[in-house]
């Protein structure tokens, strides 16, 4: 949660109320001090991700943006850009009949987003994702970018 005053990331919690649809909570933040709301999405969905060895969890958005995150370190991308592209993937798979999600296929998608946006962040996320077999599968995908 940043803070629309300062930007920082920290704020504590000083009150929560949970209604349906929402969870409205008053924060301070701890940089600047200033106080402000939130509404975060109390939404549940099923859907479920199959890992590649087969074991299931919980598809949580988090975790796909701490990959982002990851990846996009240091490059000039806001935080609220990676904010609507996890927002984008999340509303993707909803859409899909199936509530199943392989975790290829989450990878696919995240990696059309970055390829789009900053091909230093996609290079990065493709090679811990795809697990690049040797250089040469490495140049390839740089290549796509040369073109
Ligand atoms: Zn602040």
């Amino acid at each position: 949660m940043l803070c629309p005053y300062c930007q920082n990331k920290e704020s504590k919690v000083m009150d929560s109320r949970e209604s349906e649809e929402s969870i409205r909570r008053r924060r301070e933040c701890l940089a600047c001090g200033k106080r402000f709301t939130t509404y975060e999405r109390t939404e549940k969905t099923d859907l479920v991700v199959i890992k590649k060895d087969g074991r299931k969890e919980p598809f949580n958005i988090e975790k796909v943006k701490a990959g982002i995150l990851k990846a996009c370190e240091k490059r000039p991308i806001s935080i609220e850009k990676i904010d609507a592209i996890c927002d984008e993937i999340e509303s993707k798979l909803k859409k899909r009949e199936k509530t199943e999600i392989p975790t290829a296929l989450i990878g696919e998608i995240v990696m059309k987003k970055l390829k789009k946006i900053d091909e230093i962040a996609y290079l990065r996320f493709a090679s811990v994702y795809k697990e690049f077999k040797d250089v040469g599968e490495f140049r390839k995908e740089l290549k796509i970018f040369a073109r």
